[in-house]
């Protein structure tokens, strides 16, 4: 590509440029935001060659444009890019839910644009900003990319191969599969996160409990210092998938609770010892992902 456009260089979109970079895929990289100070400094990183706050001039002559804005601003942002793209120009997000953005880009064009390619890196961490931004971050990483039955084929291909510039795995499938086991393998466990650090928060001796807090409560509650702002967005634009997991959740606790209050140590034994052979089983997987734990 000659001129990318990225609309919100925080930590996905400025490690997108960053990478994008370092791979040459990219000749020219403009940065579009709100906070004026936030683009300066993506400029003296060197994660964008230029900025501007707004849309309509930020994304001229762009043979494409990457959103990365929380998913709850993708219309208001669709509206704004509405009347002002070529027709080749490429348009994809990285949101971390696709059927949400699916329908805002429909409802702020007034049909599905064809360039579009709405996409999400299974990667990231709970740290937010162009300074957390880095390069590898996509390394090695799945990208799900969500075409809609209007994409363009070449489209697809387009954005297919600046991901895989990144060092990432590109896959492709449907946006409803994906936000159902999106949010059962990442918004489920950053809503338990929230949930668990909350009510301990809550607790009258809180400040003498969390001094005894070692690995297993860092280990579980890393991602509760993810931004507010994108998981409520996530979490209402999920909702439907989410209130089904959180069901599902809700049952678990509820039968650990009865057997601790009958005392049926067995079951649980069972219990624990089934999830236990499930977790052995992912290791390996998840050994690759340590580093950069988001989703
Ligand atoms: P971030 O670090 O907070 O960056 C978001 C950027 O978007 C900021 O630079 C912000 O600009 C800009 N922005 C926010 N609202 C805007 C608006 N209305 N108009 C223009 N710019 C706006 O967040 P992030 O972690 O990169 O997340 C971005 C997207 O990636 C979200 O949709 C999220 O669901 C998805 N995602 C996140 C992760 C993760 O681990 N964090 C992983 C995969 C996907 P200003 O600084 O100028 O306000």
């Amino acid at each position: 590509m000659r001129r990318l456009a990225i609309i919100g260089v925080g930590l996905i979109g400025g490690s997108l440029a960053r990478a994008l970079r370092n791979a040459g895929a990219v000749e020219e990289i403009v940065g579009i935001g709100r906070n004026p100070a936030h683009l300066s400094r993506a400029i003296e990183l060197g994660v964008i060659d230029s900025a501007t706050q707004s849309i309509a001039a930020g994304v001229v002559n762009a043979d494409g444009v990457v959103i990365c804005v929380p998913v709850g601003s993708m219309e208001e942002i669709f509206r704004q890019l509405s009347g002002h793209l070529n027709p080749s120009t490429i348009i994809t997000d990285v949101g971390s839910t696709k059927q949400s953005v699916i329908a805002a880009a429909e409802s702020a064009f007034g049909y599905l644009p064809p360039m579009l390619v709405p996409g999400h890196p299974i990667a990231g961490t709970e740290q937010s900003g162009v300074e957390a931004s880095f390069a590898e971050l996509y390394r090695g990483r799945r990208v799900i990319l969500t075409p809609t039955p209007l994409s363009n084929p070449q489209a697809v291909a387009t954005v297919s191969s600046l991901w895989r510039a990144t060092g990432a795995v590109v896959e492709l499938c449907d946006a409803s599969y994906h936000d159902t086991v999106l949010a059962a393998t990442s918004h489920l466990p950053h809503l338990l996160a929230f949930a668990l650090v909350d009510a301990l928060a809550n607790l009258p001796d809180q400040r003498d409990i969390f001094n005894y807090a070692a690995g297993g409560f860092r280990d579980f509650t890393r991602i509760a210092a993810s931004d507010p702002t994108m998981w409520c967005d996530i979490a209402s634009a999920n909702r439907n998938a989410l209130l089904t997991m959180l069901m599902h959740f809700n049952k678990e606790v509820n039968l650990i609770t009865q057997l601790i209050e009958n005392n049926d140590y067995n079951a649980l034994h069972e219990l624990f010892s089934r999830a236990k052979k499930a977790r052995d089983a992912l290791t390996p997987r998840l050994a690759a992902t340590t580093a950069q734990s988001h989703e």
